[in-house]
């Protein structure tokens, strides 16, 4: 089991996240064209502060929440494993997608 980071998130990448993750196991990468972040399942310990950070609510506590996107999450490690950290956008920018709301 392993925390999931669903559609939302696409097109938005604000990487905070990332930044909170103890065992750096959140990895960026282009997704559909998008800009997307990914947590590599085999790695996430679960610790739930990624979840917080979040400025969309774009992640999800377990695979059941989201099993289409914990798939993508798991497809997609290899490839994005090794990125560079992607920079972070201000968690108070407002979200460029019509349907992503900033949670306080
Ligand atoms: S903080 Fe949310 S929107 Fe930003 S990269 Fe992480 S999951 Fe995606
Ligand atoms: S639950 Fe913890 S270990 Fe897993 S991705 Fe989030 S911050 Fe990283």
């Amino acid at each position: 089991m392993s925390y999931v980071i669903t559609d939302k998130c696409l097109g938005e990448r604000y990487a905070v996240c990332a930044t909170v993750c103890p065992v750096e196991c959140i990895h960026p990468i282009d997704h559909k064209g998008e800009q997307f972040m990914i947590i590599d399942p085999e790695v996430c310990i679960n610790c739930g502060l990624c979840l917080p950070e979040c400025p969309i609510n774009a992640i999800v506590a377990t695979e059941d929440e989201s099993p289409e996107w914990a798939k993508v999450n798991k497809e997609l490690t290899p490839q994005c494993k090794n990125a560079p950290p992607a920079p972070e956008r201000p968690r108070t920018d407002p979200p460029k997608k019509p349907g992503n709301k900033l949670v306080q």
